[in-house]
C-alpha cells in the first residue's frame, strides 16, 4: 500500500535546516523523501498537510500507562511514602486498567508520541494493558514490572525468582512480534531494591536466550540506593554489574543516585539510561546527573514514567525540563541544546530500545512514524530557530496529526484507533466511583 504526506517543512540534519518536505511510503516504510512535490499515481493514500511542521515520531522511553488513573490521588509526597501508597491501595478492577492505559495512550498519541517503552504496573491484569496499547495503534515495547524481594515497608512478594521469570517468559511467547510486529518484549526485573541477585541473574539469562534487552529502574531514590548497600555491600549500579545485568541493551530508568564509579561504569557497559524529569522532581527523587553522563558519551533517552509521579505523558514537555534541569544542574548554558535534547526523543530512544524496526528519523527505509505540528504558530514561528522553539515553547498541544507506519492514529486532531469521548465519559464515571483508591 502506497501514501504520500506532501505539503510538510521539516528538518533536515546533521544541521537541522528547514526545508520543504515530501514524503512517499510504501508498505509503512519511508522510500522517499524530497524537497521536491512528489507525482502519485490516483490510487495513492494522498494526506496533504498543508504546510506544516512534520517531525519523527517521538519515543517515550518508560511509561507506566495504567498510572493515568492515578494522576492527582498521590501529590506532594516523598518516593519512598509514594512508593508504599501506590502499592498498598493503586489496585486497579479489571476495567480500570483498560480504560486508564487508553487514557495514557490517547494522551500519549494526542502529544506525538508513536513508540512507548511500556512497564506495566496493572498486576494481575498486566495483559489488559498490553491489550489497551495493542489496540491504540501505538509502537510498543512492552514488559512488565516483577521482583521477588520486600523492599521496605511493602508487602511481601507474591512470587519467586522463577515465577517471574516465567512470567517473563509467557508475556514473551503471548506478544513478542505482536500486531505486525509493532508489539515487541523485553525482561524488567522493576529494579534492584525490589529484585533478589538470583532475579538479576536469572533475567540476564532469559534476556540472552530471547534475544531481548533489559528494562529496569536504578538509582531512583536515596533512601531506597542505600538499601542497596546494606543487602550487597555496594552501589546499586555495582550490583547489577556483578550480576552481570549491565550491557549495552540495557535501559536503566532514573539513574540519580550515582557515584562516580557507577557513571563511569555505566558509560564502560554501553548502557542506555532513561531520564524522568517530572517524576524526578515531584516526588523529590534528587537531581539527576545527565550533564556528567553526557560528558561520558552515554546514551539518554527520555521517559514521561507513570502519571501517578510524573503528571504527563506529553514528551516535548519532559525534553524541555531535561534541556532546562542539564543547565541548571551543570551551570553550563551550552549543555543540551534544543538540538541534542531532541535527539534524546527520537533516535537515541530508538538506540536506548535497540529495535531492529528503524524509528525516530525521517529516513528512506525508516518506518513511516511521523508527527505533524501546527505551523506557523504563535510560539513555533522563526524558521530560522525552529528546532528551539519547538524543544523550548511547543507541547503536545501543537500536535495536529500522528502516525504509525503511513496509517493515521490520530489526523487533523480526531483520533482513529480509539474514541477518545467515549474512554474519557468511561473513565470520568469509573473514577467517580473508585473510593478503593483513595489512600
Ligand atoms: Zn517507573
Amino acid at each position: 500500500m502506497k501514501a504520500l504526506i506532501k505539503n510538510g517543512i521539516g528538518f533536515y540534519p546533521p544541521a537541522y535546516e528547514v526545508k520543504s518536505i515530501h514524503i512517499l511510503i510504501e508498505d509503512g516504510i519511508i522510500t522517499k523523501l524530497s524537497e521536491d512535490e512528489i507525482k502519485v499515481a490516483a490510487d495513492v493514500k494522498v494526506f496533504n498537510v498543508g504546510g506544516n511542521l512534520v517531525i519523527p515520531g517521538l519515543l517515550d522511553c518508560h511509561t507506566h500507562l495504567s498510572q493515568s488513573f492515578g494522576r492527582g490521588i498521590y501529590d506532594n509526597l516523598h518516593l519512598t511514602q509514594w512508593l508504599n501508597k501506590m502499592i498498598y491501595h493503586f489496585n486497579l478492577t479489571e476495567n480500570e486498567v483498560y480504560l486508564a492505559t487508553q487514557l495514557g495512550c490517547i494522551e500519549a498519541i494526542k502529544s506525538g508520541t508513536t513508540t512507548i517503552a511500556e512497564m506495566t504496573t496493572a498486576e494481575p491484569y498486566d495483559e489488559i494493558c498490553i491489550q489497551a496499547i495493542a489496540d491504540s495503534g501505538l509502537r510498543a515495547d512492552v514488559c512488565s514490572a516483577l521482583g521477588d524481594f520486600q523492599e521496605g515497608e511493602n508487602p511481601p512478594p507474591e512470587l519467586n525468582a522463577d515465577q517471574v521469570l516465567e512470567e517473563m517468559r509467557n508475556t514473551y511467547n503471548k506478544w513478542q512480534g505482536a500486531c505486525d510486529g509493532r508489539i515487541t518484549v523485553r525482561v524488567s526485573p522493576v529494579g534492584l531494591p525490589a529484585c533478589t541477585e538470583e532475579l538479576m541473574r536469572g533475567s540476564r539469562d532469559l534476556a540472552n536466550e530471547l534475544g531481548v534487552g533489559i528494562h529496569t529502574h536504578c538509582s531512583e531514590g536515596e533512601a531506597e540506593t542505600a538499601n542497596a548497600y546494606e543487602r550487597f555491600g555496594c552501589s546499586e549500579v555495582e550490583a547489577l554489574e556483578r550480576f552481570g545485568v549491565l550491557g549495552s541493551d540495557c535501559q536503566l530508568v532514573h539513574c540519580i543516585w550515582l557515584t562516580e564509579h557507577d557513571k563511569q561504569l555505566i558509560a564502560d557497559y554501553d548502557c542506555s539510561v532513561v531520564t524522568c524529569p517530572s517524576t524526578n522532581t515531584k516526588v523529590t527523587d534528587g537531581m539527576p546527573p545527565m550533564p556528567d553522563l553526557f560528558k561520558l558519551d552515554v546514551n539518554i533517552a527520555i521517559g514521561c514514567d507513570g502519571e501517578a509521579s510524573s503528571g504527563t505523558y506529553d514528551m516535548l514537555q519532559e525534553a524541555r525540563m531535561v534541556s532546562l534541569l542539564g543547565k541548571v544542574s551543570s551551570m553550563d548554558a551550552v549543555m543540551f541544546t534544543a538540538e541534542q535534547t531532541f535527539e534524546m526523543i527520537t533516535k537515541n530512544g530508538l538506540q536506548s530500545i535497540g529495535f531492529d524496526t528503524r524509528v525516530g528519523e525521517l529516513k528512506p527505509g525508516y518506518k513511516a512514524d511521523i508527527t505533524v505540528m501546527e505551523y506557523p504558530s504563535p510560539h513555533l514561528i522563526d524558521e530560522r530557530r525552529l528546532m528551539s522553539n519547538l524543544i523550548y515553547s511547543a507541547t503536545g498541544g501543537d500536535v495536529l496529526s500522528v502516525f504509525v507506519e503511513g496509517e493515521p492514529l490520530m489526523w487533523k486532531r480526531e483520533l482513529t484507533k480509539i474514541d477518545e469521548k467515549v474512554v474519557v465519559a468511561k473513565t470520568l464515571e469509573a473514577m467517580r466511583k473508585a473510593t478503593h483508591l483513595m489512600p
